[in-house]
């Protein structure tokens, strides 16, 4: 015994064979692909609903059968989605379900955001989610979005998205120079940057047109757009766009073993938690389900948040078909609550507790709870669910750990999980550990991400 009867947290890579790397790797150019399409909520959703459609899944309608084997997709208002392959049992025997969001933190476009000041023009933010605000001044930065154009004919909708191809131009908001900042230098870092001077340079060349207005360069802005999208500055107030930043995820470390990139919280869960569901094969003996959501990161709330009832309409209307009580199938589902976790960080070892922090390349971390002081805001999941997976993982050789978020009272977050506990789904988090998280680049394992995938893979398939 000895040893045996001690338990510590190792490194996935004694467990991982050379096929078990090259399918690693092979995985997370799939992902790199989807993260620099996917930048945001909706860009995401038209990714993987094109996705879903080539693996044959049909948009669910109301009323349609649900039978085993059925693969059905439901967008809501183009910012989630939910994926299903109905299961070889009733839906009365719940689903295996899990949730991620799509949605990260960015930078809005206000309503009224064009303005021209001394020789620039701008827009105006507002900033979306927890950021570190000094991170984001000189960041490259893309805008995407949808414009809803209204004309007397009615409305269109409008994508727009400049800046992720190689000539296109790009957007920043500036800082200070070092030379001026003796005074911006002495501030914290919360006050370092203020939101109010966070404005985007989005122009400089005055406009040709003879006309009278002072604002010849917010005239060319406009004319601009005008011409591109056929859009007046009023149809700013009912058009949703971000800036997000420019660079497109790529490998890092000599050995490729990180992926870096902008939006890996909570994409680097969503993504496997979608592919790992297209990729299932056969039926599964319960049904299996992704929810992809919105709002995440500003509490959920929202027509398109977790809290949104889209969730339990879906369910309800498939329970419906095969003649199921909606309270039935969720009390008897299971929920990975599939989101990022810290990753333990060498060079801040102070917020951490290491033997339960997760610690990057050490696979999928299970998270009983998370929330803040005394587990405020937390779900936190039974022993018998803990069990449950953990002997899932276990028979499965899948690479798993548990996580926290750094040491008691140190901060803390929350995730999707509790909106799903309070449905009486039982729930754990489960997700990617991140470094940097929340920053304009942050950075995960290869080794994880294809752990997810694969946990959640087996966890699809449960019986
Ligand atoms: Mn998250
Ligand atoms: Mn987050």
């Amino acid at each position: 015994m000895g040893n045996e009867l001690f338990y510590d947290k190792k490194t996935g890579w004694d467990r991982m064979r050379a096929d078990d790397r090259r399918a690693m790797h092979s995985y997370a150019e799939g992902y790199k692909e989807f993260l620099n399409e996917g930048k945001t909520e909706r860009d995401a959703v038209n990714y993987l609903k094109a996705k879903a459609e080539s693996c044959g899944y049909k948009p669910y309608t109301r009323g349609m059968s649900v039978k085993p084997g059925d693969k059905y997709y439901k967008l809501n208002r183009n910012k989630a989605i939910i994926l299903t392959v109905i299961g070889e049992q009733p839906l009365s025997a719940g689903i295996n379900l899990t949730a991620a969001h799509l949605d990260a933190p960015r930078i809005d476009i206000r309503m009224v955001p064009l303005y021209e000041d001394n020789g620039m023009a701008f827009f105006k933010t507002h900033y979306y989610g927890g950021i570190k605000k000094y991170q984001w001044p000189t960041v490259p930065l893309e805008l995407r979005g949808v414009v809803c154009h209204v004309t007397d004919d009615g409305i269109e909708s409008i994508p727009v998205r400049i800046g992720d191809k190689p000539d296109d131009p790009l957007f920043i908001i500036s800082d200070l120079l070092i030379h001026l900042a003796t005074d911006q230098m002495q501030k914290s870092m919360m006050k370092g940057i203020s939101a109010e001077k966070m404005n985007i340079l989005v122009g400089s060349e005055p406009s040709q047109t003879d006309d009278d207005t002072s604002d010849k360069i917010k005239l060319a802005v406009m004319e601009y757009l005008h011409q591109a999208y056929g859009i007046t500055e009023e149809d700013f107030l009912s058009a949703e766009l971000s800036c997000v930043p420019a660079f497109p995820a790529r490998d890092i470390g000599f050995d490729r073993s990180f992926v870096g990139s902008y939006g890996h919280d909570d994409r680097v869960c969503a993504y496997p938690a979608a592919t790992a569901l297209l990729d299932l094969e056969g039926i599964p003996s319960k049904t299996a389900m992704t929810v992809l959501v919105d709002k995440e990161e500003i509490g959920s709330d929202g027509v398109t948040g977790m809290q949104s009832r889209f969730f339990d309409t879906m369910v309800a209307d498939l329970c419906r078909a095969q003649d199921v009580i909606p309270e039935e199938c969720l009390e008897n589902s299971t929920c990975l609550s599939a989101d990022v976790c810290n990753a333990y960080d060498p060079n801040y070892p102070e917020v951490s507790e290491k033997r339960n922090d997760a610690r990057a390349n050490c696979g999928l971390a299970l998270v009983k709870y998370t929330g803040s002081r005394g587990k405020s805001g937390s779900s936190d999941a039974t022993a018998e669910l803990m069990a449950k997976i953990r002997y899932l993982f276990q028979k499965n050789n899948i690479i798993w750990q548990t996580g926290q978020l750094g040491k008691v009272d140190q901060g803390g977050g929350g995730t999707v999980a509790m909106f799903m506990a309070n449905r009486n789904i039982d729930t754990v988090d489960a997700g990617v550990p991140v470094l940097s998280m929340h920053a304009p680049y942050e950075v995960i394992a290869k080794l994880d991400l294809y752990a997810a995938y694969r946990g959640f893979g087996v966890f699809y398939g449960m019986e």
